[in-house]
């Protein structure tokens, strides 16, 4: 075959096209995570631990709730998700904070924050366990890491990490920000698997974003999980739908239900 000038130039620019799709792909797909490509797993977690200072020290020191009966609550549902949850790059932690808002939210590196509203809001331990599911899919998707770098920039990050958060802080609004649709189906699918390997019916997710739609649905303002995630009412649906494999079994997580409620601010 003879390379004529003609032939060349088409061969050319299939090259440079294919080069341009492929740039392009790489493109959207960083702007798409960008943790993945610019910030390590290890600075993630740096980071994490830096915001969790951070939002204790905004909370005020009297804001975590020390109690042995609400520690070792935290830590049955800790244990319990933490046994169905396989190679995870993260080591979780629960954290209660006083606060009537019913609502949980994960930053980066897994830390979760869990306000005694929610508690107090939820009918069962596995209802608690199936928002905290859903949370930390935010953490394994790297939701709560890629949103901060969309909204402030890498750079933000990297300047916090360098001098330890004490010039800036970032905002409550950023840390604790609005997740796209897609983030949203993410973190709700990986809850429902995560919950049916744990024992706990993954309806129950679905059970709480119904309530939490019917009671505080119309309530502008009020920092709860309706605000934060969007169309509460499809996902409940899809949470409803879920079929769970014909080996499970529901397993009870063991707690006085009634007394953390009671004990609780
Ligand atoms: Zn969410």
């Amino acid at each position: 075959m003879k390379l004529t000038p003609n032939r060349f130039a088409w061969i050319f620019l299939t090259i440079l096209l294919a080069a341009m799709g492929w740039g392009g792909y790489i493109a959207w797909k960083v702007l798409q995570h960008p943790a993945d490509t610019i910030l390590s797993l290890e600075n993630e977690i740096k980071f994490g631990g830096m915001l969790s200072e951070q939002i204790l020290q905004q909370h005020g020191e009297d804001a975590v709730i020390h109690d042995p009966y609400a520690d070792s609550c935290m830590q049955a549902l800790h244990q319990r998700l933490m046994g169905a949850l396989q190679g995870s790059k993260y080591q979780y932690h629960l954290t209660l904070l006083k606060g009537n808002e019913p609502n949980a939210f994960a930053i980066p590196g897994g830390n979760v924050f869990v306000y005694s509203g929610l508690i107090k809001f939820c009918k069962s331990p596995e209802e608690v366990a199936a928002v905290l599911a859903h949370e930390m899919g935010h953490v394994e998707k790297r939701h709560t890491v890629n949103q901060i770098i969309k909204q402030a920039g890498v750079g933000a990050i990297l300047s916090y990490l360098g001098d330890g958060g004490t010039s800036q802080q970032l905002s409550s609004e950023l840390i604790n920000g609005f997740f796209s649709r897609e983030d949203e189906a993410e973190a709700d699918d990986f809850a429902l698997l995560l919950l049916e390997k744990a024992n706990i019916k993954p309806v129950m997710l679905g059970q709480v974003f119904s309530r939490m739609k019917d009671e505080h649905g119309d309530m502008e303002g009020v920092m709860n999980l309706l605000s934060t995630h969007p169309e509460l009412e499809q996902r409940s649906a899809k949470s409803s739908a879920y079929v769970t494999g014909a080996n499970f079994q529901e397993i009870p997580i063991a707690m006085d239900w009634a007394r953390l409620q009671q004990m609780l601010p």
